[in-house]
């Protein structure tokens, strides 16, 4: 951190924020300039208050040097991290293989989920969504199936080999859908709930952790910290869409987003289109730009028969898009330095 004295400040207050660092605990390191005086401070600043120093007598401004979250951040990562999803390496995100998650918004039923799963894999895609706790807005809209969802969600795993992303709505029932998901997913609306985060972190499964639609991306990592500081490194970033004033599409979809984390982080990024645009028909062309712009996976929300979803069927894709989609994704995959093969 740099604390820049302004032109008129005195010795006393140089030395009142030489104090105030040393009191923290960490190092003062003043450089007296010709026109001013700047006081270097060494130590992990993490941890301090900047705003103390920034509202300190003489002091003009406070920079920081390190981003507040150090487990997330890139710094001496050169690789992305490859976090895994089910058993085998037929899913695997942050690698030259770039998996797609598909699926309904919701578990529907027994037999809607099977159908759904075996679109999935006869698409080529490598993993299945689907909600079984749904985040909804209004209370009287459905709320998934719960537990019962989860189980479906299970059913179709056994019979297709997907592995099973599916969304933990409270830490109280973080322990449930881990014994049943091959990978958590914490929605937008909870990317700041700090315990579940927390709770995400203490187990092991993967955690496909969304943007908040009202996040910035320096929140927006001090969130993953989060997990990552609890405990578990498997966590994959997804873009999902920001609310603007734009109003053609549900959400803007951010994709600059993807090469600007990949700076910042070494976590790998999964692009959401469906939730970024909420029209299906956007949805092949945003994700073929995701691919091109870098991502290290999609989340595509697919359904047998998207007018009659229960939620979300709006920005649902049918099987035979999500099967040409597939086919596009592998060419556009191959001019950025990418596969994406059938699962
Ligand atoms: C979902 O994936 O169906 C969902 C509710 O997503 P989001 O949290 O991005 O709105
Ligand atoms: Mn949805």
């Amino acid at each position: 951190m740099i604390v820049v004295m302004r032109p008129d400040a005195t010795q006393a207050q140089v030395d009142h924020v030489t104090n105030l660092v040393r009191e923290m605990g960490l190092k003062d390191h003043p450089i007296v300039g010709t026109d001013l005086t700047v006081v270097a401070v060494i130590g992990d600043e993490r941890k301090v208050d900047g705003d103390v120093l920034e509202r300190a007598p003489g002091v003009n401004k406070v920079m920081r040097v390190l981003a507040p979250y150090k487990m997330a951040a890139r710094t001496d990562h050169t690789e992305t991290t490859r976090v895994t999803i089910g058993e085998g390496d037929g899913c695997v995100f942050g690698g030259t293989q770039v998996p797609v998650i598909a699926g309904p918004c919701s578990v529907e039923g027994e037999q809607e989920i099977l159908a759904a799963a075996e679109a999935v894999k006869a698409a080529g895609a490598h993993a299945l969504r689907g909600g079984a706790f749904k985040p909804r807005t209004n209370p009287y809209a459905f709320q998934g199936h719960g537990e019962d969802g989860l189980k479906m969600l299970a059913a179709a795993r056994d019979a297709t080999g997907l592995p099973i992303v599916t969304e933990v709505l409270t830490p109280s029932d973080v322990e449930l859908v881990s014994k049943y998901a091959d990978c958590l997913q914490i929605g937008t609306r909870n990317s700041q709930n700090f315990k579940l985060l927390e709770a995400c972190g203490k187990q092991s499964k993967p955690v496909l952790m969304k943007r908040g639609m009202s996040m910035t991306l320096d929140e927006y990592l001090q969130a993953a910290e989060y997990i990552l500081a609890a405990g578990n490194g498997n966590v994959i970033l997804c873009e999902r869409g920001i609310r603007t004033f734009e109003d053609h599409t549900r959400n803007t979809l951010s994709l600059s987003v993807v090469p600007e984390l990949h700076e910042r982080t070494h976590l790998p990024i999964v692009i959401d289109p469906s939730h970024g645009t909420g029209k299906a028909h956007l949805v092949p062309a945003m994700s073929k730009a995701a691919m091109a712009c870098g991502c290290d996976g999609l989340a595509i929300e697919m359904h047998i028969d998207p007018e009659h979803a229960l939620t979300d069927g709006a920005q649902s894709i049918t099987p035979a898009v999500l099967s040409d989609l597939m086919e596009d994704l592998a060419r556009v995959a191959v001019a950025v330095d990418r596969t994406c093969v059938p699962g």
